[in-house]
């Protein structure tokens, strides 16, 4: 190997010099391993990233029972929560959300919103100036033991401590009861939010979805001890596991559709309906419509004074969710997981259709086939979307959006983007409902994961899907952003200012380059795989992901989470210069009649520019022993010297090392600077003369000893004409105009806009998908 090497450098026409030294300044330690910028791993979690040996998570069960009140929108409910110790540690006290205080008039979200005043503003950005004074928040009636005994609590706005009786010892339970009301709240007003109700003025009817609805037990860990930072309304949850027996009080005529598993259908459906369930849950190729639009629109003119008690048993749940309305149409399906079988449903008001019943619960049925290919069979008996003018995701049921005009035509945005935000809500069962993370500190943490998956199950769905996340090149607008407006993705879910693309995109289209660039399909699908299998119904941390998808892949991430997750560097690599070289593999005799010819071209140019005669006095000049040496000496005649060096140099090459200096090769020697910062590998397309390309990829490792410059020779048969850098815009590179040699123009695109009417502010394009809330 050694001798090829000085061959090499002794037979190339130019030597190779040997490139940029090493500076202190560009060596920012962006391939060393993480070390202590991860938790240490222990008994609970091991450096594997799977669950350690003595992995514990506390269980909370419910039974609930609750009260709709259609006349004056409030709710009332009374529960029994067992909650189990365990943890090796003795408690004195638990934590309990009271989500529906962040509503109440007293609210620290509006005073902790910056504001000011512009010439220009919404009604909404003035309604959240003045908040409002509504009666909102929660009523804790009492707080009991099974003896009943008044417990004693401290509220903290939407935290209530529960001071226990006695300390609750590990391997312990401690059983006690909570009475409380609360009016719920018109979330299409300023107020907005995940749950509340939708008065809809043409008919007189609400349509209540209820989530965040009862006291919630905070989660207590081994990584956060207890997670009880409050909510401001962004951040999303951290809830503990548990099975659930409710029982939901509505007027007669409603229709609910839930978490869980109804137990009592005989006693809330009509025979009609009944009958038609039956037939839902054998139809396995298309929807069944259990409660028609021509019954519910006739329900929604009745407004029943009776009552009708559902009830649901859900297990294994972090969370419990339902909604409630006469005006639901309701049709279901039948889904295979594993051998089981998932009820696929959907309930919507006439507002949906013809989208919703034309696709939703297919779309339902296709997200968790699709789902659960990458990670799990569905484990739930049932799976829900409801049509809701939002979105939000709760075990079992999500809420989300989708109507068409009121003639019942709608756009394709419409269209695609009812069908991303069921996918996503619905995918939120495997993030972060089932692979329970920790939403009020991570949001990507499931809404990356999920946006991921979402955009996979997009793309079969229908290969042009029009996916807005996922692609590479599809961040590099957010990535190209001003360093003051850019976080990293381990950032707290309060502390992020562009929260769409720092929490949804950018870490599902690292995923996505993870999957194509880096790692591969093969490597990667097992590994995230394995993290989903093996933090299923338990609580994981960033570290556990990133631990796992090193662990079942043997490859080393490390690189990747510092640039792509702990850092804001944008990816910009710049093909700086292209050399090309070629061995000299000439005989004596070829080298000299090459020099000859040249000797000769300048001669001639030199006998027309200077005066031949002057040239010939200064030889006479010359004394003889020179004068001899001119008229003997011959430059371009090949001295025994020359014969001997090359035919010693000929015999110590193999034939392999002579096939290899008479190949003909092409080297072309390319600089690379990295501009922005995020190391990557280098994908390098070689357009040759004779039409044909060809693709060389380059592991980001190349950067390891200069992070700032690199070279690369390759080795080419062929001439090449031109050479592209990431052709497949698969790297997220910021700035492309410096990925091509020869460079080339690529004009950018400017809008033009005319007023219309003088009116000035006019948007472009009122999209839903970007107008709709999506949680
Ligand atoms: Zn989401």
């Amino acid at each position: 190997m050694k001798r090829i090497l000085t061959l090499l450098v002794l037979g190339l026409m130019c030597s190779v010099s040997s490139f940029a030294q090493r500076s202190e300044r560009n060596h920012a330690e962006r391939f060393e391993q993480m070390g202590t910028m991860l938790r240490s791993p222990n008994v609970y979690r091991t450096a594997s990233g799977a669950p350690g040996h003595m992995y514990w998570q506390q269980k909370a069960d419910h039974e609930i029972e609750v009260e709709l009140n259609d006349d004056n929108q409030s709710i009332k409910g009374w529960q029994k929560v067992t909650y189990f110790n365990n943890s090796p540690d003795q408690l004195t006290y638990l934590w309990i959300q009271l989500d529906q205080n962040e509503r109440a008039a007293d609210s620290r979200t509006p005073k902790m919103a910056q504001s000011s005043i512009n010439s220009r503003m919404s009604m909404r950005q003035l309604e959240g100036i003045v908040w409002h004074d509504q009666d909102l928040g929660y009523k804790i009636n009492s707080v009991k033991t099974m003896s009943g005994d008044d417990v004693s609590v401290t509220i903290n706005n939407t935290m209530m401590r529960v001071d226990l009786p006695q300390p609750l010892k590990s391997g312990e339970k401690f059983e006690f009861t909570v009475d409380w009301s609360f009016n719920i709240h018109d979330r299409m007003s300023f107020i907005g939010g995940r749950p509340g109700y939708e008065f809809f003025e043409k008919d007189g009817n609400y349509l209540y979805t209820m989530a965040e609805w009862f006291p919630r037990m905070a989660v207590y860990s081994d990584f956060e001890g207890w997670q009880n930072k409050e909510f401001v309304g962004r951040g999303e949850f951290a809830l503990t596991f548990g099975d659930y027996k409710v029982k939901i009080t509505v007027p007669a005529d409603h229709m609910v559709g839930s978490t869980g598993v109804l137990q009592n259908p005989e006693e809330v459906l009509s025979a009609t309906e009944l009958q038609r369930w039956e037939q839902a849950q054998k139809s396995y190729d298309k929807p069944v419509v259990i409660r028609t639009q021509a019954e519910a629109e006739r329900l929604e003119k009745g407004k029943s004074k009776d009552k009708k008690t559902w009830i649901f048993h859900a297990e294994n749940v972090r969370d419990f969710a339902w909604t409630s309305s006469r005006k639901f149409i309701w049709d279901a399906m039948a889904v295979k997981q594993g051998g089981k079988d998932v009820m696929a449903m959907s309930y919507y008001g006439k507002e949906g259709n013809p989208l919703w019943e034309q696709y939703s619960t297919r779309v339902v049925a296709h997200t968790l086939k699709s789902y659960s290919a990458k990670t799990f069979d569905y484990p739930y008996p049932v799976a829900i979307s409801v049509e809701a003018s939002n979105g939000m995701e709760y075990p079992m049921i999500c809420f989300n959006y989708g109507r068409p005009d009121a003639d019942g035509t709608y756009t394709d945005a419409v269209k695609y983007g009812m069908i991303s935000v069921i996918i996503h809500e619905v995918g939120h069962n495997y993030f972060p409902m089932i692979v329970n993370s920790d939403e009020r500190q991570w949001s990507w943490m499931d809404e990356g994961l999920n946006t991921f998956m979402q955009f996979m199950a997009e793309q079969e769905w229908d290969r042009d899907y029009p996916s807005r996340r996922g692609p590479a090149h599809k961040i590099a607008s957010y990535m190209r952003s001003d360093q003051s407006l850019l976080e990293p993705i381990m950032t707290n879910s309060e502390n992020i200012i562009q929260f769409g693309p720092n929490a949804y995109a950018k870490p599902a289209t690292a995923l996505n380059i993870l999957r194509e660039t880096i790692m591969g399909r093969e490597l990667f699908d097992y590994a995230f795989k394995e993290y989903s299998q093996r933090w299923m119904f338990k609580h994981p941390t960033p570290e556990d992901l990133f631990r796992t998808l090193e662990d079942a892949s043997g490859v080393d991430l490390d690189w990747f989470w510092r640039g792509w997750f702990f850092g804001t560097d944008p990816v910009d690599i710049s093909l700086e210069a292209v050399n090309w070289y070629k061995l000299d593999n000439r005989t004596p005799a070829e080298k000299k009649a090459d020099a000859k010819k040249a000797f000769d071209r300048e001669e001639s140019y030199v006998s027309k520019t200077y005066n031949a005669k002057d040239i010939e006095q200064t030889v006479l000049e010359a004394d003889p022993a020179t004068r001899d040496f001119y008229n003997s000496y011959n430059p371009f005649s090949v001295t025994p010297d020359d014969e001997k060096a090359y035919k010693d140099f000929m015999a110590r090459l193999s034939q392999q090392e002579k096939d290899l200096l008479n190949s003909g090769l092409n080297f072309y020697e390319m600089k690379f600077k990295n501009v922005g910062g995020l190391v990557m590998p280098l994908i390098i397309q070689f357009n040759y003369t004779d039409g044909t390309s060809e693709v060389d990829r380059i592991p980001a490792e190349i950067w390891r000893l200069n992070e700032t410059e690199v070279s690369k020779v390759f080795a080419k048969k062929k001439e090449v004409k031109s050479i592209v850098l990431d052709p497949f815009r698969e790297t997220a590179d910021i700035d492309e105009s410096n990925n091509y040699w020869p460079r080339t123009f690529t004009p950018s695109r400017f809008e033009l806009f005319k007023s219309a009417g003088g009116a000035r502010g006019v948007s472009s394009g009122d999209n839903p998908m970007k107008r709709a809330q999506r949680k």
